[in-house]
């Protein structure tokens, strides 16, 4: 391996050469108590700029083992690192010249601690990936400016980051043991009946639509009612007491404006940790929750939405249902379908982003228009015999219709942000306001038949290029020919898990679809690799800017494929009862 003076010598040789020369860079260098790893030089100062990795040998970074010791630790110890380390680098930020020329910079992260592996850690060693825009004038290589980012950057930035006895150890410590006790309550919720906790003391309103950190000085704090209070014992903090949602049917409801869509979003992203201070550590989800929502206009593949759609006009087929262009109803009985199909236990529903028509069909209507001249069998009569078949909660916000009286467990009612436990009170008045409605859903919720996606449907190519990836933003893809739109897909919170999210398509090509894959098995194969291997399988280098996502977010992005193409399979899936 060549070392720093290495290094050194051919950035003074490169100097003032066209900028394509500094692809004689690429390569590892040993550094007095680091490895400088250069993966992929940029071609140009404009291009995406230079993947670098730096390792640091443990007897050289310290950190005990302790604090990495679990899975849960080592992902908050990564996450710890990756947000110092961009911390570190704003000290850094530097125009050099054309182009990116002096950017050093780490994933951006926000208030989730994901699996990431823009930090790697293990008793061997501590590895940092992070991008360095290497410096031009023009398009003339700055050799000198590039020896000072390389040569005396960041060795300063590995001394700052990446020396425990250098860091702030309680920091750490309260850092790896909340997100340890996160993980804990959420494996713990299924052994207490909840499909959620959001704990006393939660705030969980944010400071605006588009910052995601908590509302600074007018928040309130969440307080559980009584009788809805469970307790939990930590393994690293402790007791904490908050509000249980037990599994079964769960309406919020309350008067507009009064914190139910607040409630239910923490609730969504309840399926991630969250770091110290965002308010929203101990609200705890079900890992399996997917919301749902209506997306008109979205295209669906050979969906059986036959539980909920049934005798649309000109006979067409709703047990393999596909369109370019849902409606409101449709698509949110495709995106419930799709859901359940990839293994989900917990449907979160709002009715601000609900299609009306598939929440309810009061007793008038159902007089007016006659059962057999409507294709929409609502979701309120479908909602008990998905837990009853097949174990699936469901927490409806639902401030708009009192016919889900009769089908709930558990009725929570937001005043001024607070809730209150309004289970018998809804219950008392079902029964003084007798229903008139009629049950439309059958005896039975139906069969969920997994699909099997035609592989060439899936095609990342795009002209002379074999894979065409490109992430937009959080919420939009390039995939090959194609644009994906992911902005109905809610629990995508973070823009390195679309990527991730776009390199795993890729990945399922390549590994897993074929003429008898089911699209959950091909789910379920992806995240037992990730699981056993990380995310560095997804891509040909480390790159360091990929996040953990689901299977269900997966399984939305192939099912926005506008080009996908499915088979049925033989077997339903089967249900728990
Ligand atoms: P709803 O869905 O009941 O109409 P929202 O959840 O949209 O109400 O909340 C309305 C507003 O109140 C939002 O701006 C939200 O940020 C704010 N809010 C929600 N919960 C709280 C709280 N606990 N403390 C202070 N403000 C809150
Ligand atoms: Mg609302």
């Amino acid at each position: 391996m060549a070392n720093q003076e290495r290094l050194r010598q051919e950035l003074i040789r490169l100097d003032g050469r066209g900028y394509k020369a500094f692809q004689d860079i690429q390569g590892s260098y040993d550094f007095a108590d680091f490895t400088l790893i250069i993966d992929r030089v940029q071609g140009d100062p404009f291009a995406s700029p230079s993947n670098i990795r730096v390792k640091v040998p443990m007897t050289v970074a310290k950190f005990p083992e302790e604090l990495y010791q679990t899975k849960s630790r080592e992902i908050a110890l990564r996450d710890y690192l990756t947000r110092y380390f961009d911390v570190c680098t704003q000290k850094f930020k530097e125009k050099r010249g054309t182009g990116n020329s002096g950017l050093i910079s780490i994933l951006p992260v926000g208030q989730e601690v994901l699996e990431r592996n823009s930090v790697i850690i293990n008793s061997e060693f501590v590895e940092v990936r992070f991008v360095v825009g290497l410096p031009a004038g023009g398009r003339r290589i700055l050799g000198y400016q590039a020896i000072e980012m390389l040569c005396d950057q960041v060795p300063q930035l590995v001394n700052l980051t990446l020396k425990y006895p250098r860091l702030d150890a309680k920091k750490i410590q309260r850092h790896v043991e909340i997100v340890e006790d996160a993980d804990w309550l959420r494996q713990e919720l299924a052994n207490k009946g909840l499909v959620a906790f959001v704990a006393d003391g939660a705030i969980l309103p944010r400071r605006s639509g588009v910052d995601d950190r908590p509302l600074a000085e007018s928040a309130i704090a969440f307080q559980s009612p009584e009788s809805l209070k469970v307790a939990f014992d930590r393994p690293n903090q402790g007791s904490i007491t908050g509000m249980g949602i037990p599994a079964g049917v769960t309406l919020i409801v309350g008067g507009g404006y009064h914190g139910k869509s607040t409630l239910l979003r923490a609730i969504e992203v309840g399926i991630y940790n969250h770091i110290p201070d965002d308010g929203r550590e101990f609200v705890i989800t079900n890992p399996d929750a997917v919301k749902i929502r209506a997306e008109d206009g979205r295209s669906v593949a050979n969906v059986d939405i036959s539980p909920f759609i049934s005798n649309l006009p000109q006979d067409r087929s709703t047990t393999n249902f596909s369109t370019t262009n849902a409606s409101g109803s449709t698509s949110q009985a495709a995106n419930i379908m799709e859901a359940l199909e990839a293994g989900s236990k917990v449907l979160l529903i709002d009715e601000d982003t609900a299609a009306t028509n598939f929440m309810i069909r009061d007793h008038r209507m159902q007089a007016l228009i006659a059962k057999n001249q409507e294709p929409i069998t609502p979701f309120i009569d479908k909602v008990r015999q998905l837990y009853a078949d097949y174990n699936v909660s469901s927490i409806l916000v639902m401030g708009g219709s009192g016919d889900y009286f009769e089908v709930a467990d558990t009725v929570i009612a937001m005043q001024n942000f607070q809730p209150q436990d309004v289970t018998e009170k809804a219950k008392e008045i079902a029964n003084q306001y007798a229903n008139q409605r009629q049950a439309e859903g059958g005896e039975k919720f139906g069969q969920i038949m997994p699909r099997i996606p035609i592989r060439e449907t899936i095609d990342p190519s795009y002209r002379q290029k074999q894979v065409r990836l490109k992430v937009r933003d959080v919420d939009e893809m390039v995939f090959g020919g194609e644009d994906i739109d992911l902005s109905a897909v809610e629990q995508i919170v973070d823009k390195a898990q679309s990527r991730a999210i776009a390199e795993a398509m890729v990945y399922a090509v390549r590994q897993y679809a074929n003429k008898t894959a089911t699209l959950p098995e091909i789910l379920d194969r992806i995240m037992a690799d990730i699981e056993l291997r990380g995310l560095d399988i997804l891509t040909r280098f480390p790159q360091g800017d990929l996040a953990f996502f689901r299977k269900f977010e997966l399984a939305a992005a192939i099912n926005r494929l506008r080009s996908l193409n499915c088979q049925k399979s033989e077997k339903a899936l089967n249900s728990p009862k």
